[in-house]
């Protein structure tokens, strides 16, 4: 099953590309793993499941794929070492099909950032842009940090998801922020990575925002909850802070990268720290 949601004449719709694992320790920073344990499931290697889930935005004729997904280009190894799992359509294409949809169709994809969990599936195994005749957008900052990763951003970055789109003439930057169709903006923040960025919708008084890594899940909500993943942990924890405040205030419909089972939910105060209220109904299965 797939799940969607509304805001005002927009449709978004949560699909699905692989499942796969990343260290637990690493996901929660300085958090103990005999608190973080007691949150997640773990598995014998110590890593924890993982979603990678692309949204798609729907108006009139706006197809915006919200983030491309891991996708297909990986060697045996490193599927296996990050448990990666297509099965039961968990894969962006499948997923898109399943919604009615042809890859051709997508209007605008848009990115948060460059690291490769998130981009992978930009091309196909061929490296072949899967979305041929799509806008792609990301930030500036992530376009240089992949096509010229230093030994700290590495093993994040692969020039190569990048390089075909930008070939074809496909991709379009940006510095800060950027209005990409009425209502619809990327805002860069960085922390995380250098311009790791919030995706926004807003219409008829409501807004929906794709965290991305900057709350990677329902668990990560709380202010010192930051991956050991994130670049600048301080400017993680200074820049997302008053996004998360305001989220709460507004009651935002908040859409989720990585947790492994809810994909929609809203950020509420749990007593004196923020916490992540699941849409039931919307529960992705
Ligand atoms: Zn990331």
């Amino acid at each position: 099953m797939i799940d969607s949601a509304s805001l005002g004449d927009w449709k978004i719709t949560a699909l699905r590309d692989a499942k796969f694992a990343l260290d637990g320790g690493a996901m929660f920073g300085v958090v103990p793993r005999a608190i973080w344990e007691k949150m997640t499931p773990v598995n014998e290697d110590h890593t924890i499941p993982l979603a990678t889930r692309p949204f798609l935005f729907e108006k009139g004729d706006a197809v915006i794929l919200v983030e491309p997904g891991i996708g297909r280009r990986w060697s045996e190894k490193a599927k296996a070492m990050f448990h990666f799992d297509y099965a039961d359509g968990h894969d962006v294409l499948e997923s898109l099909a399943h919604v009615g949809r042809q890859p051709e169709e997508v209007t605008h994809v848009l990115m948060s950032h460059g690291h490769w969990d998130h981009i992978g599936a930009l091309c196909d195994e061929q490296g072949v842009p899967n979305f041929p005749n799509a806008q792609h957008w990301m930030a500036e900052s992530e376009k240089e940090a992949a096509l010229h990763a230093d030994h700290l951003r590495r093993a994040s970055y692969r020039a190569e998801d990048l390089q075909p789109v930008m070939d074809a003439g496909l991709l379009h930057t940006f510095q800060g922020e950027v209005t990409i169709l009425p209502g619809l903006r990327i805002v860069e923040l960085g922390g995380h990575s250098d311009g790791v960025s919030l995706i926004l919708l807003e219409e008829a008084g409501e807004t929906a925002c794709f965290w991305s890594d900057v709350v990677p899940t329902g668990n990560h909500v709380h202010r010192p909850f930051i991956m050991a993943y994130d670049m600048n942990a301080e400017k993680s924890y200074a820049v997302r802070g008053p996004w998360v405040e305001r989220a709460i205030k507004e009651n935002w419909l908040c859409l989720l990268y990585h947790d492994a089972e809810d994909a929609f939910g809203r950020f509420f105060m749990d007593g004196r720290r923020p916490g992540f209220q699941p849409e039931i109904a919307q529960k992705t299965s």
